[in-house]
């Protein structure tokens, strides 16, 4: 596909050139080294343009091959909130939860705490008083 017929149909998503960039890159990459497929490791999904860590953990474990724990920004403050990282960054918080989370549910556990975190641990307002880990919870504010 020309770049620019792409970049029209991403244009809503803004950073589009960039993205344009990035889409390009990465199918090129995979139709070089990969022979048009997408990889299962996450070292190999890394050398995709545009595609850091998050991305290519939640890559990874859609296709039933986590090797990590997806940090978004809902992972990130649940997982502080609830006492399982003490730490900022990504990569440290990552870390921190692939030693406590069982192999089995590295897939898993982000969609857990993205779905707490959009329904009742919201970034401002915590609706406490319906958390069902309210008696688990460091920061619980009732
Ligand atoms: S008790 Fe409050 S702060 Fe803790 S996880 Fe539940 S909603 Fe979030």
């Amino acid at each position: 596909m020309p770049g620019e017929e792409l970049a029209r149909d991403i244009y809503a998503t803004g950073f589009y050139r960039q993205k344009t960039k990035s889409i390009r890159g990465a199918m090129r990459v995979l139709l070089e080294e990969f022979d048009g497929e997408v990889p299962r490791r996450l070292d190999d999904l890394l050398r995709l343009p545009g595609v850091a860590r998050k991305t290519a953990n939640v890559v990874a474990a859609e296709l039933g091959h986590a090797q990590g724990i997806v940090v978004d920004t809902h992972v990130r403050r649940l997982s502080q909130r609830l006492g399982l990282t003490r730490n900022e960054d990504p990569v440290k918080i990552e870390r921190d939860l692939q030693r406590i989370v069982p192999r089995a549910d590295w897939a898993r556990f982000p969609h857990l705490l993205i779905w707490h975190g959009r329904r009742i641990c919201d970034a401002r307002r915590p609706a406490c008083e319906s958390c069902v880990l309210v008696d688990l919870c460091q920061s619980a504010r009732v």
